[in-house]
């Protein structure tokens, strides 16, 4: 089976004060392609690290984590910041939307630090602006919007290179109950059009909408569970769409292979 992300027996030791904190005593698992990942646990048990060895902000101390075919746990900095840009899409908790930039110019980003700021990659942005339901905005600022209009700007944003997963941390936390609900929508319409989505959340309701759970503790897996009782959050009891599908429709990956 193909996958996205591939991590075996990988550890992060910290050393602090002469201390060492093992933040990750030994963590396996794969993600395939098309997968929809939470990531949960208590705090303290190694979301944030594990998170930031899978967004490559961080090397592990050992083990193996392949990105596709590519082992990244021993990469250089270069290459690190090199698959940031073009492999990964980032949803943080605060969006991390540049405040000077507009909605389009925001999406761009991503394009503009990989030298591929086409006019077709332009247009693309406009679009991904208007399927995330923001194509009469693509000219406002940041703080033009309000916190569920950034974090579609920040989705749209994430899936401009067309990534071979999307991380997302907390992506939801500073949103009210609706807005999480409409959020949780897109990701889940992500996915269902083959995007692989691993996302970290102490929030239950947030990880109901997952196909899978992990559970850390301590630095290991407490659990690794296909989610029984998954919210299918777009759609009503008859199975037709709740939304209009071009409100929360982002298009398909150009490169999904589940
Ligand atoms: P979580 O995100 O689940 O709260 P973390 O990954 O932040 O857990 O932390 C796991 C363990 O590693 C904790 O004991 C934490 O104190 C420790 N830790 C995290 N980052 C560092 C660091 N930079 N230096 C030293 N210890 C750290």
């Amino acid at each position: 089976m193909s996958h996205a992300v591939q991590i075996t027996d990988l550890t992060k030791h910290y050393v602090l004060k002469g201390e060492t904190v093992k933040a990750l005593q030994g963590v396996t698992f794969d993600v395939p392609h098309g997968d929809y990942v939470a990531i949960m646990g208590p705090s303290g048990s190694g979301k944030s690290t594990l998170l930031n060895l899978l967004g490559c902000l961080d090397r592990p101390t050992s083990g193996s984590f392949k990105l596709g075919d590519d082992d990244v746990a021993t990469m250089t900095d270069d290459q690190l910041s090199a698959i940031r840009a073009s492999r990964i899409g980032f949803v943080f908790q605060s969006y991390n939307l540049i405040p000077q930039l507009t909605v389009v110019e925001n999406i761009e980003v991503p394009l503009y630090y990989m030298g591929r700021l086409t006019a077709n990659c332009k247009q693309r942005c406009r679009d991904l602006a208007a399927m995330v339901g923001l194509g009469d905005r693509l000219n406002h600022r940041p703080t033009e919007l309000s916190g569920g209009q950034q974090q579609r700007v920040a989705i749209a944003r994430s899936i401009a290179n067309d990534p071979q997963f999307i991380l997302a941390d907390e992506a939801t936390g500073n949103l009210d109950s609706v807005t999480t609900d409409e959020i949780m929508q897109m990701f889940e319409k992500l996915n269902q059009e083959g995007r692989t989505i691993i996302m970290v959340t102490h929030e239950d309701e947030v990880s109901a909408h997952a196909k899978r759970v992990i559970r850390l503790r301590d630095g290991y897996i407490q659990s690794d569970e296909r989610n029984t009782d998954r919210v299918i959050a777009g759609l009503k009891s008859d199975g037709a769409p709740a939304l209009n599908d071009a409100a929360v429709g982002i298009g398909s990956p150009e490169n999904a292979t589940s």
